[in-house]
């Protein structure tokens, strides 16, 4: 047995509860909100106690990151669920068809494309996100708010993808009430029931607003270097 980090499972432990709370301050099932631990930058010695706290779904943000860790990781621990949360290349388009299960960072038709053409190539769907760039950030990735029902009818009539939901990350200097307001609102008129939304610091927020999957990295883990 490796010896196991107490603290990161005892800190995931925590999250659980805050998440329950939250679920059940908004009136919400605590089953409709999973919680997706970002280990990205972590290694083994950091994920394997969260793996034996029961942790089955986790988010990497770089495909070549991910495909160093996670396959040795799958054939101990059976039934984990990897999540893209970054941005993809088309060029990685394969090898992200091939490793995750779910990716949050579909935005423009060049990667739509690419992961429609992987998709039949190699018979596997991944579940899809489109992410929003709420804030129109110009550094930050994601299709803008007043683009985003346009791209989703591409993704679907050109591409073929059944998109299921948005993602996004609110600009470090708001509040992110607005953007996960605003991204709700855009999911709801398109008939998407995913909302990735809600990092460490603001989650019960994205549960108010009726985020499907937080993505939680350093409240589970500690501060990434
Ligand atoms: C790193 C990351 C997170 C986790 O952020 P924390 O503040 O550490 O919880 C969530 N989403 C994305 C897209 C990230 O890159």
């Amino acid at each position: 047995m490796p010896v196991l980090k107490t603290a990161t499972a005892e800190r995931l432990v925590a999250i659980r509860g805050e998440i329950a709370d939250a679920c059940e301050d908004a009136g919400r099932d605590r089953g409709a909100v999973t919680l997706v631990a970002i280990s990205k930058t972590f290694g083994e010695t950091d994920i394997l106690p969260v793996l034996e706290a029961g942790q089955r779904v986790f988010g990497e943000n770089r495909v070549q990151e991910a495909q160093g860790k996670w396959p040795v990781l799958r054939e101990e621990y059976p039934g984990i669920e990897l999540h893209l949360v970054g941005p993809l290349q088309s060029n990685k388009a394969k090898e992200a068809v091939a490793l995750f299960d779910v990716i949050h960072t579909v935005d423009r038709a060049k990667i739509a494309g690419a992961l429609a053409d992987e998709m039949k190539k190699q018979n596997r769907k991944p579940r899809l996100l489109v992410q929003v760039n709420t804030g129109a950030e110009p550094q930050k990735a994601g299709v803008l708010p007043e683009d985003t029902d346009r791209f989703l009818k591409e993704c679907r009539e050109k591409f073929g993808l059944n998109i299921e939901g948005l993602m996004c990350i609110p600009p470090v200097n708001e509040g992110p009430s607005a953007h996960f307001a605003l991204t709700q609102k855009i999911a709801k008129r398109n008939g998407l029931a995913l909302l990735s939304m809600g990092m460490s610091a603001d989650f019960a927020i994205a549960i108010k607003f009726g985020a499907t999957h937080v993505r939680i990295g350093s409240a589970i883990f500690g501060e990434r270097d």
